[in-house]
């Protein structure tokens, strides 16, 4: 280490440099990285070989995606696919650490594919932030509650909301009140980004345009946990968050038996006291699914989404039904909270934006802003589906080895029994 940078991470481990100012001082975000991992070793002892620290762009972080680095985690990305989803087919890239995941997600893609591909449709595309405001009464709250969901006030409310942004386009308005407080959740369409900043920031002209016509308007937070980010929220499951996705396909009977190992009426009998009955014996919010979350977060991480938000955007109810006089399988997962973006946050990191582009979405469409993202949005619902579908069969197939296990070790044990009962006669 040169002299220059001994000095540093002395002044750093005597807390005489914050390490959090060492890129703006240094102007190297490399250099940064690499005293601050020095004085963390000399602190902690700690030689943290296993993290890499070379072979990442640290400038491509600031002030965006990560403070104080000091390496970076590898995971590994598999591709399942050809997902056949809408006529189209899809590499789907999927980071984790979990074995069996790409593999059985890509058996349910071989499943679709043989039956034909599946098709999704999306019902909804607006992301939401919901402020929380205090007023000296209810009355008062209740007030602006009717102001801002008279629909005579939509207009002007809108053209405040758009000013900070061309993509986010408020959509409308839906309150709660607790008392004298008041819970305003704005939604609004955000192109190919996820959101969160774009809402923000239309949010935030809002609530300075009213203080006007409102000033005993106590500003509590911008965000009131109505919106709902990051936490389970029966709000999302009902209203929807980001994009709605709801995911078909009909599965065919001799795929069922050839690639799934099953038959149709034991996933159908599965589904309904797993996912439905057992869920709802659980008292679950959303979580009618068998691992809807496990793909949800592969994909999000490989592809830069911000992977807090699989608490909603895995949110889904699998469905099962047996057609055709009994013969196929129809599946659905309905999903209302799937929130991706192409553009903002860690969309744009060079590993990330890889992924995207190996989807054909990587960063804005210009021509039909918002087109991507919700892509996107299908690409995870269609994963899903194809999750669901193989981790099913593997359980109901897993039930069908056992019964038959069961058969045959009672047979096995019977002639076990016969072979002894006969071997003093033998001897
Ligand atoms: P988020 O709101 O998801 O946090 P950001 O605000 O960080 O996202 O990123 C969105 C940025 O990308 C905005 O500055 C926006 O103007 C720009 N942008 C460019 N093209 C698009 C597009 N097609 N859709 C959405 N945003 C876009």
């Amino acid at each position: 280490m040169p002299e220059e940078d001994e000095e540093i991470v002395a002044a750093v481990v005597a807390v005489k440099i914050p390490s959090y100012v060492l890129e703006t001082r240094l102007g190297d975000c490399r250099r940064a990285a690499g005293i601050r991992r020095e004085a963390l070793r000399r602190i902690t002892g700690r030689e943290m070989d296993g993290l890499p620290l070379d072979g990442f762009d640290y400038a491509s972080i600031l002030g965006q995606c990560c403070e104080l680095p000091v390496g970076y985690v590898q995971l590994p990305v598999g591709v399942a696919g050809p997902l056949l989803l809408d006529s189209r087919r899809h590499y789907v890239p999927m980071a984790t650490t979990e074995g069996c995941l790409v593999a059985s997600t890509n058996r349910g893609f071989k499943a679709i594919a043989e039956s034909g591909g599946a098709s999704s449709v999306v019902l909804k595309d607006g992301m939401t932030r919901a402020p929380a405001v205090r007023f000296p009464s209810a009355r008062r709250a209740a007030e602006l509650k009717g102001f801002l969901e008279n629909p005579a006030n939509f207009d002007t409310l809108a053209t405040v909301f758009n000013r900070s942004s061309r993509f986010g386009r408020l959509q409308g308005v839906k309150c709660a009140m607790a008392g004298r407080n008041l819970y305003m959740r704005f939604t609004c369409s955000t192109g190919d980004a996820m959101g969160m900043n774009m809402v923000s920031k239309g949010v935030q002209n809002v609530l300075d345009y009213l203080q006007d016509d409102f000033p005993d308007m106590d500003v509590i937070s911008i965000s009131g946990n109505f919106c709902s980010d990051k936490k389970s929220a029966a709000i999302n499951w009902i209203e929807g968050r980001g994009k709605s996705v709801v995911c078909e396909a009909v599965i065919k009977e001799e795929v069922v038996k050839k690639v799934l190992k099953t038959n149709v009426q034991a996933l159908v009998e599965l589904n309904v006291i797993k996912n439905l009955a057992g869920s709802a014996v659980a008292g679950a919010l959303g979580g009618f699914n068998a691992h809807a979350s496990n793909i949800v977060t592969a994909i999000f991480i490989a592809t830069g989404q911000d992977p807090a938000q699989n608490v909603e955007s895995s949110q889904c109810m699998t469905m099962l039904e047996a057609i055709n006089d009994g013969k196929d399988l129809h599946i659905s997962v309905t999903m209302p909270s799937i929130e991706v973006g192409t553009v903002g946050g860690g969309t744009q990191l060079a590993s990330q934006s890889a992924c995207l582009d190996l989807l054909g979405v990587k960063g804005a469409n210009r021509e039909s802003p918002g087109s991507n993202a919700r892509l996107l949005a299908t690409v995870v619902a269609g994963a899903v589906l194809a999750g669901e579908l193989s981790l099913i069969s593997a359980q109901a197939a897993g039930h069908l080895v056992q019964s038959h296990m069961k058969y045959n070790r009672s047979s096995r044990d019977m002639s076990k029994a016969a072979e002894e009962a006969d071997r003093p006669k033998k001897c």
